[in-house]
């Protein structure tokens, strides 16, 4: 069993898989490569994260910060 405290990867909020959610395909559709397929399930489970309001301000100024410039 692998220490969890020392080995913590960054899952995302939003689509539960590791990575930072400033690099959620899901979040950020312009971020994804060509070959990038999404999944229905996983497609849905982001809909509903971003339902709470604290995580849409996230992914809001994220957003923000990529857009300008
Ligand atoms: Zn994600």
């Amino acid at each position: 069993m692998p220490d969890v405290a020392t080995t913590t990867k960054p899952r995302c909020p939003c689509c539960g898989q590791i990575h930072r959610l400033a690099r959620c395909f899901y979040v950020f559709p312009e971020l994804a490569p060509e070959d990038f397929k999404e999944r229905e399930h996983i497609r849905a489970k982001v809909k509903e994260a971003l339902l709470d309001p604290k995580l849409l301000k996230e992914v809001e100024s994220l957003r923000r910060r990529r857009g300008s410039n």
